[in-house]
């Protein structure tokens, strides 16, 4: 018996079984500043046909983390399709110090290109920073260009890095007077029809309406009172607390952009991508086509409102519906079992540390401003000179290495002093150099996230590392970006074609999702991977 089992097993066709399980369609799910525990804390508020139709018919990562710093938008979605991090991918931040430029650059910014859909600079965006190749890149490689990509998501950066260089397209929306999806001459020179069609269609326009909590406000038992000392809001409102009058807010808070901070920009951005579904008509042959979407409305929701808020927690329950109706369609359009999904985060946020302090947990606020001030006197006390420091952003330091010459100061004696300096200062908890992270070789802690965002050409020169729970931020609402816990942990679910049911607290890191969803089409590895297959997931 056992013997016939097995040459049975044998002679089947191992390129056969492969072809039937390749899924039509990948759908890559970000969602931005989810926390893990978001999954866990608002289970009971979900419905069966959304997160929980991902967890418990598909496969959940419990234990998986980002393995870098810092935890931004632009790192995350870039590492999470290149199955790498910033040391190798390059984007190292949202907004970084070039040092050859000499000034700001943005992620996605690019002035080569030009704004398609849309008057002014909105539109010129592309990945030309981004320096390693996405899972989506591979896909149209492996395809012939025949398999399509669609990148859609509010902000630039989080439709743009996905979606790689090889997009057929990646859409953002542009708020303001316009409420419209734009793109960029990147990828083409007008608008299709189906998108034209969208923006002259009221469907932004008709989410400028009242934000009620979905369900009767009491029953919202996760979250912290309405009314609370830890909230942004809106501007002409005084208290940040429900209903929210969008329509009578929109004027003073940035028109159409107001949209973006609250949940009705994510049920946007799912209408969008279900127009995108069905006109580009995805995951309709034989080539694996990739629809990207990211979920912008949380992080600002977030950022504004704080972690422990009700507009939170509402958020949450309206997502929960928007997957559901993005499921729901994937069912129709393309075919349970003709499908793969997944779904993950690109950073977590803190608690509000003015509640955490509050409830006597460490925590506090440190200013970036004074913090530069004191250094800036420190370096002028020792060497006498103003300018041997060119920048100072995401907590890195950058030298002015032409000056340095001059005064005839060696880099790396300035780096172990600015260090001993940094480390004498209130609220900062590590400092690393330079010439550490080019020498040693970290393998865990804060050091290792540190190694794994240091990107030997474009970093800076000392690595300033704050106590937990401390943000340079204001004191109301979340921030996020730093190697711990809070900022690191991600939910990750896969779902569909190829995926096993069942769940892992093993450690996963995020580097190695791109990689697992490259074994399960079967193609090439993007090619700065550094994550590993997560082989528990798939059949
Ligand atoms: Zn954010």
């Amino acid at each position: 018996m056992l013997l016939f089992g097995l040459a049975a097993l044998s002679f089947k066709p191992a390129d056969a079984q492969t072809a039937s399980q390749k899924p039509k369609l990948v759908v890559g799910i970000v969602v931005d500043q989810m926390r893990f525990d978001y999954l866990t804390r608002f289970e009971a508020q979900f419905g069966d046909r959304g997160f929980k139709r991902l967890m418990s018919d598909g496969f959940e990562c419990r234990n998986n983390h980002f393995n870098y710093v810092p935890t931004y938008t632009g790192p995350g979605h870039a590492s999470i399709y290149t199955g790498t991090t910033p040391a190798n991918h390059g984007i190292i931040s949202n907004n970084w110090y070039n040092k050859f430029e000499k000034q700001q650059v943005y992620c996605a910014g690019d002035t080569t290109v030009a704004s398609v859909g849309v008057d002014g600079p909105a539109g010129q965006m592309s990945p030309h920073r981004m320096l390693t190749t996405t899972i989506t890149d591979q896909n149209r490689l492996h395809t012939q260009m025949r398999g399509k990509t669609i990148g859609v998501s509010l902000k630039d950066r989080g439709a743009i890095l996905p979606a790689g260089h090889t997009a057929n397209a990646a859409y953002w929306f542009e708020g303001g007077d316009e409420g419209k999806w734009i793109t960029s001459t990147f990828y083409m020179d007008q608008l299709p029809k189906w998108v034209q069609e969208f923006n002259a269609s009221a469907k932004a326009k008709n989410y400028l309406k009242e934000w009620n909590t979905l369900k009767p406000i009491e029953t919202y038992v996760e979250s912290g009172a309405d009314l609370n000392t830890y909230e942004g809001g809106f501007r002409g409102k005084e208290d940040a607390v429900f209903p929210y009058d969008l329509e009578k807010l929109a004027p003073e808070n940035g028109g159409y952009t107001l949209l973006k901070s609250t949940p009705y920009g994510n049920n946007l951005t799912t209408d969008f991508a279900l127009e995108a579904l069905d006109a580009e008509a995805l995951g309709q042959d034989s080539d694996t086509d990739f629809l990207v979407v990211s979920y912008s409305a949380t992080d600002y929701v977030g950022h504004n409102f704080g972690v422990n808020s009700k507009e939170v927690e509402d958020m949450y329950v309206r997502l929960d519906l928007d997957l559901e109706r993005l499921l729901d369609a994937l069912d129709k359009k393309v075919g349970e079992g003709n499908y793969t999904v997944f779904l993950t985060a690109d950073h977590g946020a803190v608690n509000v540390p003015a509640y955490l302090s509050a409830n006597r947990i460490p925590s506090g606020y440190f200013d970036n401003r004074a913090f530069a001030t004191a250094l800036n006197e420190f370096i002028v006390s020792e060497y006498g000179k103003e300018d041997l420091i060119e920048d100072i952003s995401n907590y890195q330091v950058f030298f002015n290495y032409e000056n340095l010459q001059e005064a005839g100061v060696n880099p790396e004696e300035l780096q172990k002093k600015i260090a001993h300096f940094a480390l004498q200062y209130d609220l900062m908890d590590k400092v690393y150099t330079r010439a550490e992270l080019n020498q040693a070789n970290y393998t865990s802690g804060v050091a290792a996230l540190i190694q794994k965002g240091f990107n030997q050409k474009r970093s800076g020169d000392v690595f300033l590392v704050l106590d937990p729970g401390v943000i340079s931020y204001s004191r109301t609402g979340s921030t996020h970006g730093s190697a711990f816990s809070y900022d690191t942990h991600a939910p990750l679910l896969f779902y569909g074609a190829g995926i096993k049911k069942g769940k892992t607290y093993k450690l996963t890191e995020i580097p190695d999702i791109a990689p697992t969803i490259a074994a399960l089409l079967g193609i090439e590895f993007p090619n700065g991977t550094t994550g590993t297959i997560i082989t528990e997931v798939l059949e």
